[in-house]
């Protein structure tokens, strides 16, 4: 591991090494690389954030944590959302919308770059085969409700904690998250294509579980968390 690791080019930051995909710096964190990977993608959730970099001090896997404090990332002069460049039509959609004078030649040239970026983006954010990807979450004005009419399958153990819920993807892991005390809901569907990470692993039949809490409830995110670790392989 630390031959590959500094083959990457990552020695010098055995623990918390730091790298930069698709124009956007991530830390991560790993001790034994195992199957799993986790994400915190978005700057401006803090609890996420916390949740993370406690949990993976004692579990295998690999996180990649955005290293920003803001929700979108400034790529090439240019705002996107992060969870939103997984495919071009995402890309360009989540671009107009946050640079809404940005003129066609400058929107190529992104477009272009992130084209040029993602298989490296996803190298490092897609589980190998035997793994899952596991992606953290917080919530200001977003519930499942949401989430109700773009799902396959719902389980709403908790209609009073609508901000608090799972996303899967994978049929067989919702099996198991339904059992939980907690929302879960299944979206197999990959349109309409948003560029989420979400579609993206739906489209590619990749495990793909999406973790959503309330931001600042650090302990409902951890409990999940946990839940998730220990009935889910
Ligand atoms: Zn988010």
């Amino acid at each position: 591991m630390r031959r590959r690791s500094f083959l990457l080019g990552w020695f010098p930051f055995f623990h918390r090494p730091k790298i930069e995909l698709s124009g956007i710096p991530f830390r991560v964190i790993y001790h034994d690389r195992g199957s799993h990977r986790y994400l915190v993608i978005h700057g401006d959730e803090d609890t996420a954030r916390d949740v993370m970099t406690k949990y993976m001090s004692d579990h295998k896997g690999v996180a990649y944590i955005v290293t920003g404090k803001q929700r979108e990332v400034v790529i090439r002069a240019v705002k996107v959302d992060p969870n939103r460049l997984f495919s071009r039509a995402g890309a360009e959609f989540s671009i107009r919308g946050l640079n809404t004078d940005i003129d066609v030649e400058r929107l190529i040239e992104v477009l272009d770059y992130l084209d040029d970026e993602r298989g490296k983006l996803l190298h490092h954010l897609l589980p190998p085969r035997d793994g899952r990807l596991f992606a953290l979450h917080n919530n200001r004005d977003y519930s499942v409700q949401d989430e109700l009419a773009a799902s396959n399958r719902t389980s709403i153990k908790q209609p009073a904690l609508p901000r608090n819920f799972f996303l899967c993807t994978d049929p067989r892991d919702y099996e198991t998250l339904q059992q939980s005390p907690y929302n879960v809901v299944l979206q197999t569907d990959p349109e309409p294509d948003d560029g989420s990470l979400s579609r993206l692993c739906a489209r590619r039949g990749i495990r793909y579980i999406n973790l959503e809490c309330a931001i600042g409830e650090y302990d409902a995110q951890m409990e999940r968390v946990q839940w998730l670790d220990q009935h889910l392989p």
